[in-house]
């Protein structure tokens, strides 16, 4: 007997739902994130920031600064200066002013001339794609290490932030606490395919769908697979 066809929207109301496939689910969202701006890294990387020092300096601006004023700050940056070289030349309170608008200019400028300055006494002015030097950087964590090696490198790499934990948490896919514990999670369950492209589609995803407060369940393309775990409201 074929099974009844269960309109999407009804999932929720019925609570029925059909097992997660992570390929359906990409592929839904990969369509349903179409229309909105792409991540912020994505969006430099396209207009040509592909290099692993401006993928590691681009995610630096963008630590809790809104994507449309991190992109702005970067690309204003790099007018200025692309490589190490041409950063080192600058003193940290000029690259303080050309980023101003990202959150913590004066901190983060002083930490882009040391990043600078340190590839270019260590590593000949090329900053390469190794996950233990990025790391060692002042103010570079593994969601930044991530998106540099994932984008700039094509290292397969999950860049786990704020959306990523959200969004992959409510699905049920994973059950963590933290954006870190998520990382580890998401390594032993998400094909290896996904592990660079996770970002790219949570992070729009989940700025306007899957949003923090009162997420769009009932439009949502997903809703007949995602046990919207911790969901008490929703639009
Ligand atoms: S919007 Fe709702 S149904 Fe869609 S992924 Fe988020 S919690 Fe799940």
């Amino acid at each position: 007997m074929v099974a009844p066809v269960v309109p999407l929207h009804l999932y929720r109301t019925l609570s029925v739902k059909q097992p997660f496939d992570i390929n359906r689910v990409v592929d839904r969202i990969r369509e349903a994130v179409r229309p909105f701006p792409k991540a912020a890294m994505f969006a430099l990387a396209e207009e040509g920031y592909i290099s692993p020092f401006e993928q590691l300096i681009a995610c630096l601006l963008s630590i809790r600064t809104y994507d449309e004023t991190s992109l702005v700050v970067a690309r204003h940056l790099f007018t200025r200066a692309r490589t190490p070289a041409e950063m080192v030349a600058l003193t940290p309170s000029q690259i303080e002013t050309l980023i101003r608008g990202s959150t913590y200019a004066d901190q983060k400028a002083g930490q882009i001339w040391a990043i600078a300055n340190r590839i270019m006494s260590d590593y000949n002015g090329v900053l390469p794609c190794d996950a233990s030097v990025l790391l060692s950087f002042t103010g570079v964590g593994p969601k930044c290490t991530n998106l540099a090696l994932g984008i700039a490198c094509g290292q397969p790499c999950i860049s786990v932030d704020i959306h990523v934990h959200r969004v992959t948490n409510r699905w049920g896919y994973v059950e963590t606490r933290t954006p870190e514990k998520t990382l580890t999670a998401l390594e032993k369950t998400l094909p290896r395919d996904y592990w660079i492209e996770i970002n790219q589609l949570l992070v729009p995803f989940g700025k306007h769908i899957c949003t923090g407060k009162s997420p769009h369940c009932s439009t949502c393309p997903v809703v007949d697979m995602c046990q919207q775990v911790g969901v008490s409201e929703h639009r």
